[in-house]
């Protein structure tokens, strides 16, 4: 048996239920076969994948908070605390009532070469709580922030772990966290990322994945021949990668027709109105139900059906495994150009292998979402120098980097033979430099 496979059977075997996890792994390992044959020994001698796919540490804990009805609630909370090869451990929260140790574990681990591609100095990790914000008042979120946060606090620190935010957390958790943290280490450093302009925040942090993931797009259709301008976009998710990959869309001069919730979906022919989107869901907080309120001429379905419409790129923005073989061959069908991935994973195995066959340029998530994290990167070395750059600097500091880790990805798929293959160029530019790193700090 190969060695990657071994490795794999091994994860499988150790690491039962963590469907998503064994699935991330498998998806990163198939894609290096190339690289780790021609370096078999070594990495065989040096147990290197293993120590790859094994996170350095994983912690998990209780949290209790009180609601408003005077009940006591309890949650669990993770930090998967990956690689650290090539700097602090950096990774969002996410706060969903689907999150469990599998979960994170996935997301931790597509983190490390996510922040590798950006070329910055941060290593990988991840972090959530099985809370369901939905339904729950100011006050209980804050609640629950604080409690997370006075567990969370003893683990993390501006030099050793950075979270930020995730599926269900925004600008008013990190808020919450923050000040917890605070009180409790009395330190005014940049431990998380995604912090309000009048605390330490970076102007773009918002909107940075969702403009990253455009600027990655354009880079590459712009690569081979074709122009966003003009273009027809399906976007699923209303939350925050979604909302900036569609205000950046339509910057970019494309027409984007839909956005979706967990509840259903819109599809609007005359192009989503952004400024509606936000009031929506930014300010009022409320379901896609709404948006018909803003726009007559638009229509909302429930459930899932944004990938049957027409459209010459897909940005799958909502959450993992949301696009499947049968959405892929709507979208070929339909003619699709371009998919690429907001979201982390949000695509299915068989439905990327099915894109990739029928010739559509697909950019997987750890190189088209990698806009928020390098953003929060930025934010980290402002904190540092205690400035804050202009909203030009940081955004054309962002654009840099996507059209850079491009051409990285790019690079490393034409170096072992995959010409227009991101998703191995991906894999493979990422793993490289963590390789390297971890070679030269010995067995650690
Ligand atoms: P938000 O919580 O702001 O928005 C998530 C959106 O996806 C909401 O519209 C939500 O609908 C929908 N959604 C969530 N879970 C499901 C589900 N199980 N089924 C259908 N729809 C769902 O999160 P973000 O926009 O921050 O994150 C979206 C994705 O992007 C995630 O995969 C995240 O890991 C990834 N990502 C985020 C980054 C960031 O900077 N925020 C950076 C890189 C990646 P509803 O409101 O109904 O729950």
């Amino acid at each position: 048996m190969s060695y990657v496979d071994e490795v794999y059977e091994r994860i499988v075997r150790e690491n039962p239920n963590e469907p998503e996890f064994h699935q991330a792994v498998k998806e990163v390992l198939d894609s290096l076969r190339p690289v780790v044959q021609a370096n078999e020994e070594q990495f065989r001698r040096d147990a290197l994948l293993e120590r790859l796919v094994n996170p350095e540490r994983q912690i998990k804990f209780r949290i209790p908070w009180i609601d408003d009805n005077g009940n006591v609630q309890v949650n669990t909370g993770y930090r998967v605390q990956f690689n650290s090869a090539i700097g602090p451990y950096k990774g969002g929260l996410r706060l969903h009532p689907s999150v469990n140790l599998g979960i994170i574990k996935f997301l931790g681990f597509e983190q490390i070469f996510k922040n590798s591609l950006t070329g910055l100095p941060i290593g990988g990790g991840k972090g959530g709580a099985d809370f369901d914000p939905k339904g729950k008042s100011d006050r209980e979120i804050m609640k629950f922030c604080q409690s997370f946060m006075t567990e969370l606090s003893k683990y993390i620190g501006a030099d050793t772990d950075v979270p930020a935010g995730d599926i269900g957390t925004g600008a008013r958790e990190i808020g919450y966290m923050y000040g917890q943290y605070k009180r409790i280490r009395g330190l005014f450093e940049g431990v998380l990322t995604g912090k309000g302009l009048s605390y330490g925040g970076s102007l773009v942090r918002t909107e940075a994945t969702g403009y990253g993931l455009l600027y990655i797009t354009e880079e590459m259709l712009l690569h081979n021949g074709h122009d966003i301008k003009g273009k027809t976009v399906a976007v699923s998710g209303a939350g925050n990668v979604a909302i900036y990959a569609i205000e950046k869309a339509i910057q970019l001069g494309a027409k984007v027709v839909t956005c979706s919730d967990s509840n259903g979906w819109v599809y609007d022919p005359d192009g989503i109105d952004v400024a509606a989107l936000k009031e929506i869901k930014e300010v009022k907080r409320q379901r896609l139900t709404e948006y018909k309120n803003y726009r007559p001429d638009s229509e909302y379905h429930e459930g899932k059906g944004v990938w049957s419409v027409k459209c010459d790129v897909a940005f799958p923005c909502a959450t993992q495994n949301e696009l499947t073989l049968d959405d892929a061959k709507l979208l070929v069908a339909n003619g699709v150009t371009a998919v690429a991935e907001g979201a982390n994973m949000p695509t299915t195995p068989d439905a990327v292998d099915y894109l990739q066959e029928n010739n559509v340029y697909f950019l997987p998530g750890k190189a088209a979402n990698a806009g928020g994290v390098a953003t929060s990167a930025l934010e980290m070395s402002q904190n540092s120098e205690r400035l804050q750059w202009s909203f030009e600097k940081a955004d054309s500091k962002l654009k840099s980097i996507m059209v850079d880790l491009f051409h990285r990805i790019d690079g490393a798929a034409k170096k072992y033979g995959m010409d227009g293959n991101y998703v191995a160029g991906a894999n493979i530019a990422g793993f490289e430099k963590v390789v390297d790193a971890m070679n030269a700090q010995g067995i650690v």
